[in-house]
């Protein structure tokens, strides 16, 4: 999972917030003390937020979207590119201000970033009285309180069994439409690019029972999607023995629950209740997911299928653990069992250490093979303690860098344009999320394959309803309703 935007358009990032990525939960929650969150990154860290607004509302805190009301001030953050942690920094040379208008108040970093640096973040940011790691948040109460006596805190201890599958996350910035539920944590995964394995720790799979039960609340809360969250939810796997996986290959008795089961046991829950996943993983998606998506109507047709190179030798650097042949095969397997209209997604990264113009040109030859709907496309990033970093030297120059990433938004852009003039003339079955951001004249809501769909009209949101195409953009199809 990396799930951000293209990098090049970060560079006009501060034209508006949405773009950098950060949310403030906008909901004014009564409570003695208020919490202001801000998140960051992929939907792991949204989801985050949710089970530590939930563990810190058990204290009395309610919610605040306005920072000079805030009691105690949490950034929860990405640490996935440099681009990412430099945009903290500058949130927290914000948050200095607040801190001199309000000295008692509390300000904590969470999530990767502050798994990542430690207690050098303390060290570094004078103003940050609390870093806590993706593991740690039960630990936030008793740090708040000795932070609120002066004393700063830290916990970034990752554990092996940690999944929060007890807590129930406060919805922040809902639709009361659709929501995530965090099925597993960590990656076992090492992508020689990417800091997650050393942020979020090892994989453990949450219980399946309390991920159903989840899904039950948010549908009589008039939920109707939920999107099944891991880095590598291929690899879901649980079973009643305490020690999860140690004991999994031993006893052969033991119920052992894997992704299909998951997905067909929360599909079984209703039929009007939608079921997404994000992220699969190339080397771990089986045909057994993929039949299982075909038997039930409600498991969305669209995967999430990051390729990262189209070049085998660079996939074999990046430690992906598979190769070019065998993506491919994965796509025709999805084609093969769910169709073409399936929506397929990718991650792309340009410009990998001694990527050659020849397997740079490979990785606009897949996406022509593939033609995926929408891509997250960006350059490679070194960052410190990675596999890459200390093995590679990061040695595309940046223009070149930004030249192969534009070329690859541009076929992206071409394919996304393509992929939705053939939906021009069919009927898809919408669920309503709400008003459409273009007009309050319009309504919007996904099909199956996750694709944006805005109509005219006024219709209640969390019902579904049969919308015919009649046109389209790179990012959105626009139709009539019809009966
Ligand atoms: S290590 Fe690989 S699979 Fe795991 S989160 Fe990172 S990119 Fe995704």
């Amino acid at each position: 999972m990396q799930g951000l935007i293209a990098d090049i358009d970060l560079i006009e990032e501060e034209k508006s917030t949405e773009t950098c990525g950060y949310k403030v939960s906008n909901e004014e929650e009564f409570g003695s003390k208020k919490l202001y969150i801000e998140s960051y990154g992929c939907q792991m860290n949204y989801s985050d937020s949710e089970i530590v607004t939930s563990i810190l509302r058990k204290e009395g805190f309610g919610t605040t979207s306005h920072v000079d009301q805030a009691d105690v001030i949490l950034i929860n953050t990405c640490s996935i590119r440099e681009k990412a942690e430099q945009t903290v920094r500058n949130r927290l040379n914000y948050f200095r201000g607040v801190k001199k208008r309000n000295s008692d108040v509390t300000i904590g970093v969470l999530g990767c970033m502050a798994e990542r640096l430690k207690a050098k973040l303390l060290e570094e940011e004078k103003i940050v009285d609390l870093v806590l790691g993706p593991d740690a948040y039960r630990d936030l109460p008793k740090l708040v309180k000795q932070a609120e006596d002066g004393e700063k805190g830290i916990n970034t201890f990752l554990s092996r069994e940690e999944t929060y599958a007890d807590i129930a996350p406060v919805r922040l910035n809902s639709n009361g439409v659709t929501a995530f539920i965090s099925i597993m944590r960590g990656c076992d995964n090492m992508c020689s690019f990417c800091v997650v394995p050393f942020t979020r720790g090892r994989e453990r799979s949450r219980d399946p029972q309390s991920i159903v039960n989840e899904a039950q609340n948010l549908l009589r809360q008039g939920y109707r999607e939920v999107t099944l969250l891991g880095q590598n939810v291929d690899s879901y796997k649980w079973s009643a023995n305490e020690n999860n996986k140690a004991r999994l290959e031993k006893s052969e008795e033991t119920e052992i629950v894997n992704f299909a089961n998951l997905l067909a046991m929360v599909a079984e829950i209703d039929p009007d209740l939608r079921v997404r996943f994000s992220t699969s993983h190339p080397k771990d998606i089986t045909d057994e997911v993929l039949h299982t998506m075909s038997e039930y109507e409600n498991i969305c047709k669209n995967i999430h299928l990051p390729a990262q190179s189209g070049n085998s030798r660079i996939l074999k650097l990046m430690n992906r653990t598979y190769d070019r042949e065998w993506y491919i095969e994965r796509i025709n397997a999805i084609r093969r069992i769910l169709g073409e209209e399936c929506g397929i997604t990718s991650d792309m990264i340009a410009g990998f250490c001694s990527e050659t113009e020849e397997e740079h040109q490979d990785t606009l030859s897949l996406m022509d093979y593939v033609k995926y709907d929408f891509s997250y496309m960006f350059f490679y990033s070194e960052r410190p303690g990675t596999l890459a970093a200390k093995k590679y030297e990061d040695d595309i120059p940046l223009e070149i860098k930004k030249r192969r990433l534009q070329e690859v938004m541009e076929k992206q852009r071409q394919y996304s344009i393509e992929r939705n003039q053939l939906d021009i003339g069919k009927t898809f079955k919408v669920l309503i999320e709400g008003r459409s951001k273009r007009s309050e004249l319009q309504m919007q809501g996904r099909n199956t394959a996750n694709k944006v769909v805005v109509f005219d009209g006024d219709y209640p949101k969390g019902t579904y309803i049969n919308v015919q195409i009649h046109d389209c953009s790179a990012g959105t199809l626009f139709g009539k309703v019809v009966a």
